[in-house]
């Protein structure tokens, strides 16, 4: 079973899981289906405190094989690749790269891959109503000019 590259810092954990091509090398284990090739959770590797993530591929033809729905974690799903149906509540939307798709907590969700090639995609997920400031009244800029090393 693959495990990601990860690099620490003072202020910042670098997470490298490898080419999404090879995402099928990486296997969780499910409660209900057992091995599962392809699903990658990034919040042990991340250290992360506010959001999981997760990257997963899903072969052509297959897809996620239950719905399922938070108790108060949002989704957001990102399609990275590929080309598929999302379902929440029966509703089905097309979804192809560049998609995102946000599901509210009680939706019942599953993802298929409807393309000639993987399904690639991330999901992000955070409590419902916890996000208090972005961007521009969360963020701080310096003064300073940005320096690389040589
Ligand atoms: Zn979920």
């Amino acid at each position: 079973m693959k495990t990601p590259k990860v690099k620490t810092g003072k202020n910042y954990t670098a997470v490298d899981v490898g080419p999404m091509s090879e995402l099928s090398s990486y296997v969780i284990h499910h409660p209900r289906l057992g091995e599962r090739p392809g699903k990658v959770f990034l919040k042990e590797h991340l250290g992360s405190t506010g959001v999981e993530m997760s990257l997963g591929s899903l072969a052509v033809g297959a897809g996620i094989p239950f719905l399922h729905a938070h108790k108060q974690n949002e989704e957001i799903f990102f399609i990275v690749s590929g080309k598929g149906q999302i379902q929440v509540d029966r509703d089905v939307t097309e979804v192809s790269e560049g998609s995102v798709i946000r599901i509210a907590p009680a939706g019942a969700r599953s993802l298929r891959n409807t393309g000639a090639v993987p399904l690639v995609y991330a999901v992000f997920q955070a409590t419902e109503g916890s996000l208090s400031q972005w961007t521009s009244t969360d963020g701080i800029l310096f003064e300073d000019a940005v320096q690389w090393p040589a």
